[in-house]
């Protein structure tokens, strides 16, 4: 069976692939469909914006459409960047300008005030505009230096306290067990297939 996720985010396809293709299912993503419309991301929750998200693909594509809408929140910084992860320094959505800015904002804040999550809604929604939603969340500190060449995003910077390791030292696999969207999905999962009706 097929599930179309709704991002043109490369990280989250090929994690989206990783953990759903075990499960049998078959994924495609708007990567694959260039004219698909964007949607803007008007919510001031992660929950509505990943609601939003796959109601407009799921109702464009007439297919159930899996949507993700995650991101990082800094004790610190009140909760910021939240769902403005993505353009927490600017429109062009540079991971490299993120990671900058947050080191910039943390440059003084010491290594046990650093606690931070990653926060992930996921929104399966069918044509109808019925949606199932789930979130998860992985816990962690913020680190003073770049490490690791996987991932994506504020991976580098979030250090997994029991591993002593950042996101981007883990393979897809491991970081799939903790994350954030792994915890999301495996709730998903539960609920999965009773929603489609498959
Ligand atoms: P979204 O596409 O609006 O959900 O933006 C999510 C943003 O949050 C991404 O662009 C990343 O900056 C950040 N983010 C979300 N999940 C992760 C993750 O697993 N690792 C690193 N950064 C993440």
């Amino acid at each position: 069976m097929k599930i179309i996720v709704a991002t043109r985010n490369k990280g989250k396809v090929d994690e989206f692939q990783a953990m759903l293709g075990r499960l049998g299912y078959e994924v495609e993503s708007l990567l694959d469909y260039e004219t698909a419309p964007e949607t803007d991301e008007t919510g001031s929750t992660f929950e509505e914006n990943a609601e939003l998200k796959s109601r407009e693909a799921a109702a464009y594509f007439g297919h159930s459409v899996l949507s993700d809408d995650s991101g990082l929140e800094v004790d610190a910084l009140n909760g910021a960047p939240g769902v403005y992860s993505a353009r927490f320094a600017g429109e062009d959505k540079s991971d490299e300008a993120n990671n900058a800015l947050l080191l910039e904002k943390l440059a003084d804040v010491p290594a046990e005030q650093r606690t931070a999550r990653f926060v992930c809604a996921l929104s399966l929604a069918k044509p109808s505009g019925e949606t199932l939603t789930v979130r998860g969340t992985m816990e962690g500190t913020i680190g003073f230096e770049l490490k690791g060449a996987n991932g994506f995003g504020y991976d580098p910077l979030f250090i997994i306290p029991s591993l002593n390791q950042t996101a981007a030292e883990l393979t897809k696999t491991e970081k799939a067990a903790i994350s954030h969207r792994g915890q999301a999905l495996q709730k998903l999962e539960q609920a999965l297939t009773t929603f489609l009706g498959a």
